[in-house]
């Protein structure tokens, strides 16, 4: 047997629970999957499933009951938190809600120039220069970088939470529901960001996400979540075009007209799954 090519985060077994004694709750059960560097795997599932609490396990803001975390080698689980830090910026995350994570009297640069001061860039003057070149990343205006938070749109806001997350240079982004409060045509929007930035700078991405255009759209494996279990697992292509389970298939069609995703490229996913919502809320307005 052949040795498969090492994994930047390799989980196995994972179980993850809540509360204790008769209020005891699995959220997450004998969960295993394997990333390899540069690749993306999508996590779906309906709410309650235990999505995100895969992703607080990842960043230990929850301790799993049992298993491991694997990241470049090193098995997150074991660690303390003191052993923990200096691994903490390799692994950022992009929530739903970024505005709720942006502290409000901070300016766009100073925010993302945070984590290059928490890495010890002594420099305001260097800080700045590469927080102004991180939000011209993610594409906002040179203009906008003096703006405090809430003079942004919500599709803003996340390409600075995006920023944020970059200047930390990680090498694993979880993005969990990252576009799911956007307008669609938004979302299309950070779904390139977030494509051309796997392409251009090999990040590896965990996507959680309710909706499969999204997961389509920058994923090569799904994993399908139910009740903290998983109940299918493959190559983005295979489940969504050929979902063997019942749960997944209802999850398709509860999400996307499969037609739209045939056969087409990534970019065009995003652009006909927005114009197919477009022409939805249109017709149902
Ligand atoms: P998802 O992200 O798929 O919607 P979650 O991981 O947030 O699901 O939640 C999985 C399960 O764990 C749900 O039943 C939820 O009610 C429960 N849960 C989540 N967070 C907590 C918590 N802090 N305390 C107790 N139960 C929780
Ligand atoms: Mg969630």
């Amino acid at each position: 047997m052949t040795e498969p090519a090492a994994a930047l985060l390799d989980v196995q077994g994972l179980v993850v629970e809540y509360g204790h004694g008769r209020e005891l709750h699995r959220a997450v059960d004998d969960v295993s999957f394997r990333i390899p560097p540069g690749g993306s795997l999508a996590i779906v599932g309906e709410s309650g499933s235990g999505k995100s609490t895969i992703a607080r396990a990842l960043v230990r803001l929850v301790r799993p009951a049992t298993g491991s975390m694997t990241f470049d080698g090193v098995d997150l689980a074991r660690l303390s938190p003191r052993e923990l830090r200096p691994l903490r910026h390799r692994i950022q995350m992009v929530f739903q809600d970024p505005y709720g994570s942006l502290d409000p009297h901070l300016s766009a640069w100073q925010i993302v120039a945070e984590p290059l001061a928490v890495r010890g860039e002594r420099s305001r003057q260097i800080r700045e220069r590469r927080a102004r070149e991180l939000l011209d990343t993610v594409g906002l205006p040179a203009s906008a970088v003096h703006r405090k938070p809430n003079e942004f749109s919500g599709g803003q806001r996340q390409r600075i939470g995006i920023a944020r997350a970059l200047a930390a240079e990680p090498d694993l982004l979880v993005c969990d529901e990252a576009t799911s409060a956007l307008d669609v045509s938004v979302q299309a929007q950070i779904l390139e960001i977030l494509s051309t930035l796997r392409r251009e700078r090999g990040l590896t991405y965990l996507v959680i996400s309710h909706n499969l255009g999204v997961v389509r759209a920058i994923c090569d494996e799904v994993l399908v979540l139910r009740n903290g279990r998983i109940v299918e697992q493959g190559p983005a292509e295979d489940v969504l075009h050929h979902p063997r389970d019942e749960y997944t298939q209802r999850l398709r069609r509860s999400v996307l007209d499969p037609a739209l995703i045939t056969g087409r490229k990534p970019r065009d996913v995003v652009r006909h799954v927005a114009a197919a919502r477009t022409a939805e809320s249109v017709a149902t307005a």
